[in-house]
């Protein structure tokens, strides 16, 4: 007899979540993880005082989205979620809230009026072209373009492009801005979005975890069942081995038998560690892209960012989205300094201490003064997503062809970013365990 119903292999949330998931419905679960520590790339952690996030994060869907679905489901303690707030566009110096809705939008006049009228013109034809069937998944963001738009409205979409989808406007997919929430059989997902523009208030279902995000991993770790989940660190797993199906996980220094595996590493990762998969199954893992990013956290001896929410900074260069986390919750920070978190996403291409240089250099550039009051700095090179969703490049899927071998997290579903993309993983695999009949 097996000592695990399932292995999982890696402790990020998706793993966590999988773990958790599994357990509670009964089976017993080992998590295998190649480093030290759990939670991935969503974790926190202490730097000189300050407890640093891996990456700003805003947690989004709270509502009903599929991480609510887990946690009604599954968790005995939740986090506490405090609302985002505002998401506020820094375009030259001078700052508004992100316009939600039509009526917002017709008054944002950081971007000039003639060009807010030409992308409204755009965004019809885009509702048009939707409510006529035509498939949005290889239309590009530039392609619905108007012509002669400003370089300013240019980068305001580029930068939206490049955080919701890891990529320039030039790959990333309409349809990725339109809608890739769940519709219920009858719904007309169009409908929805052009009632969504005009009314909308903004992100109202999103949230900071109050202790940062080690506490979304916490509330995890703290749901287990007794005796029903086995972690295992500094277990990198190195090869995968069955014939048709799956037999044995192997380790550095170790090997565990089973039947069952799900896998949260970089799917793109898996032709080196499975023996004659199919080819087409890996031409299409080799092309998944993904983004990479650099986080500057500094901590501050003043109080320099007020607002509760968010700053997206449009014409810095880089582009960065900049969240005071510490406004959220004081104890991220020592008493009377703040810790403030400033995201880049980075080109595929880059010079390391370079980027941090130019970064370092943004943010003193666009808030005078700043040097005066750095008392930490910490830098993180972090890959937001295993796979951005850009148009013509592979993506992964929790189905593979292997029997009893699942993939989950964020290049596993295209739906959503972030952590909701890694929990709507998690809800498919579950599904799909279901019908495999191994639930
Ligand atoms: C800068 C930044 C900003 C972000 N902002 C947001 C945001 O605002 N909102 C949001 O929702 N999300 C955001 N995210 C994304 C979110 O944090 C991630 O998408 C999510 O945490 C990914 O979870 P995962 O489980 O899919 O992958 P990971 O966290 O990468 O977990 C995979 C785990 O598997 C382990 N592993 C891999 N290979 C092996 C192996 N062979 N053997 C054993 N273990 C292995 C890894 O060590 C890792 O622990 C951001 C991320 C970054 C970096």
């Amino acid at each position: 007899m097996k000592d695990y119903d399932v292995v999982v292999i890696g402790a990020g949330i998706s793993g966590l979540l999988s773990a958790l998931a599994l357990s509670k419905e009964g089976k017993k679960v080992l998590v295998l993880e190649k480093e030290g520590y759990l939670g991935g790339v969503c974790r926190s952690y202490e730097v000189d005082g300050y407890y640093v996030d891996t990456g700003v994060h805003a947690i989004t869907r709270l509502e009903e989205g599929p991480l609510r679905e887990l946690m009604n489901k599954y968790f005995d303690v939740v986090p506490n979620f405090i609302p985002f707030g505002t998401y506020y566009v820094r375009i030259d110096g001078r700052i508004k809230p992100f316009p939600w809705n039509i009526k917002n939008w017709l008054m944002f006049d950081l971007l000039p009026t003639k060009d807010r009228l030409l992308l409204m013109k755009s965004l019809f034809n885009t509702l048009y072209m939707l409510s006529i069937g035509r498939d949005l998944s290889t239309v590009s963001i530039s392609d619905i373009l108007p012509a002669n738009l400003s370089i300013t409205s240019k980068t305001f979409l580029d930068w939206l492009s490049y955080f919701m989808v890891g990529t320039s406007m030039e790959n990333a997919p309409v349809s990725r801005f339109i809608d890739n929430r769940e519709h219920k059989p009858n719904s007309i997902p169009y409908v929805g979005k052009l009632y969504n523009l005009l009314i909308t208030e903004g992100a109202t279902d999103q949230g900071y975890p109050k202790g940062g995000l080690q506490s979304i991993v916490d509330s995890i770790l703290n749901s287990f069942p007794k005796n029903k989940v086995e972690i295992k660190t500094n277990e990198e797993v190195l090869k995968i081995q069955g014939n048709g199906g799956i037999k044995e996980v192997i380790t550095k220094g170790d090997s565990y038998d089973c039947n069952t595996v799900i896998y949260s590493g970089f799917a793109s990762n898996l032709p080196d560690l499975i023996d004659n998969l199919p080819k087409v199954y890996v031409k299409n893992l080799r092309s998944i892209r993904k983004a990479n990013s650099l986080t500057i956290w500094l901590g501050l001896t003043k109080n320099i960012f007020k607002n509760q929410g968010s700053e997206m900074w449009v014409t810095s260069d880089p582009y960065a989205w900049v969240v005071p986390t510490s406004n959220y919750d004081q104890k991220l920070a020592p008493k009377g300094k703040q810790l403030v978190g400033f995201t880049f996403i980075l080109p595929d291409e880059y010079n390391a201490l370079r980027i941090r240089k130019k970064a370092l250099d943004t943010i003193i550039n666009t808030i005078p003064d700043i040097e005066k009051y750095i008392d930490m700095i910490h830098y993180q090179e972090l890959i937001p997503e295993k796979a951005s969703w850009v148009i013509n490049s592979g993506f992964g899927d929790v189905k593979t062809p292997i029997r009893n071998f699942y993939t989950v997290g964020t290049d596993a579903e295209k739906r959503s970013a972030g952590v909701s993309r890694a929990a709507y993983s998690v809800l498919r695999c579950l599904e799909v365990m279901k019908s495999d009949k191994f639930l």
